[in-house]
């Protein structure tokens, strides 16, 4: 099908996506992709329905805020308070009336019709020996149950948004939460503004003996590496970018390139697009700016480089450790 032709086709399913559905989906399955592909990636569960057409509804906004029912999560600077327990966390929820004053943002509705709300506001200082405090989501996501995972995910993004973006872009006003805190509106000249998402592209590269691209960002510490990843740049496709960051940092040219899945990075407000691509021209050449090395790695070279300390991976909860993994066949530790 051509580029012209699928437009209609687009346009027709947007329309019916906003008119449906019309409550919360129940039993919902989570959504995957077919083909070689990612799951369960730390930061990219959930179970609670984000419920975006009750956003506008403000009398059940209102009422959900009043039901003592209702469980509010406090995110600020990247983190929110969790109760941990050797290699568990969940979330610490607290009931509307002990919300501090933040901007007020819906998370969501679970299947028992109970309201999730977040606030960007200050964490409360955890009682002593309570077992709870405050956690930025790197080091609490892969710890969390998917539902609690899947919220904070959410509320630290869009904490970090209403921290961030406070004022009109065109006129420099401070601009005000609506539907439900997932967008602002300018008072002036009445322009909205919605979370802002900034996509980067992460990929493995093999060459034709399947051995892995790996390359130590300059900087970054010795025997510290990862797969390459940059941002997409304005007008550029997420393949587009893959093409040009892996030729612009090793000199390397790939040819096919898939895609692998793909995960939210709130930090402060990313969403990391995951690929594997086949290197057509294998010459390393770094760019020295911003990578200081990158190597050829055979699985058996990696197995050995990370059992004798001289290479550290990046953490579980990072889609660069899962992309890594999926290419060895089986566990990596990761230490960074
Ligand atoms: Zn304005």
């Amino acid at each position: 099908m051509s580029a012209a032709a699928s437009v209609p086709d687009d346009a027709d399913a947007l329309a019916v996506a906003q008119v449906a559905p019309l409550g919360p989906a129940r039993g919902r399955a989570q959504a995957t992709l077919s083909g070689p592909a990612l799951t369960d990636l730390a930061l990219a569960r959930g179970e609670v329905d984000r419920s975006s057409y009750l956003r506008g509804n403000d009398a059940w906004l209102e009422q959900a805020w009043a039901a003592t029912g209702t469980r509010v999560v406090v995110a600020e600077h990247g983190r929110a308070l969790c109760e941990v327990d050797d290699d568990r966390a969940e979330l610490v929820f607290i009931r509307p009336a002990d919300a501090p004053g933040g901007v007020r943002f819906l998370l969501g509705v679970d299947e028992h019709s109970t309201a999730y709300f977040g606030v960007a506001g200050p964490l409360t200082e955890p009682p002593p020996g309570s077992g709870v405090r405050a956690m930025p989501l790197r080091e609490a996501g892969p710890l969390l149950a998917d539902r609690d995972a899947g919220l904070m995910t959410e509320a630290v993004a869009l904490a970090n948004w209403h921290e961030t973006f406070t004022h009109c872009p065109r006129c420099g006003s401070p601009t005000d939460p609506f539907a439900a805190g997932h967008a602002r509106r300018c008072p002036v000249d009445a322009s909205e503004h919605f979370p802002r998402v900034d996509p980067a592209m992460i990929v493995l590269v093999t060459d034709p003996d399947d051995r892995a691209l790996l390359a130590r960002n300059a900087l970054w510490p010795e025997r510290r590496v990862s797969v390459l990843a940059g941002f997409v740049e304005a007008g550029e496709s997420a393949e587009q970018a893959v093409e040009r960051e892996v030729q612009e940092e090793t000199g390397i040219t790939v040819g096919a390139v898939t895609y692998l899945g793909s995960q939210p990075w709130p930090m402060p407000q990313s969403l990391m697009l995951g690929f594997r691509a086949g290197a057509t021209r294998t010459e390393i050449m770094v760019d020295a700016e911003e990578i200081a090395e990158a190597h050829w790695y055979s699985r058996e070279e990696l197995r050995d480089a990370i059992a004798s300390g001289t290479l550290r991976l990046p953490p579980p909860v990072s889609i660069a450790h899962r992309i890594i993994q999926s290419w060895y066949g089986s566990e990596l530790p990761g230490s960074w």
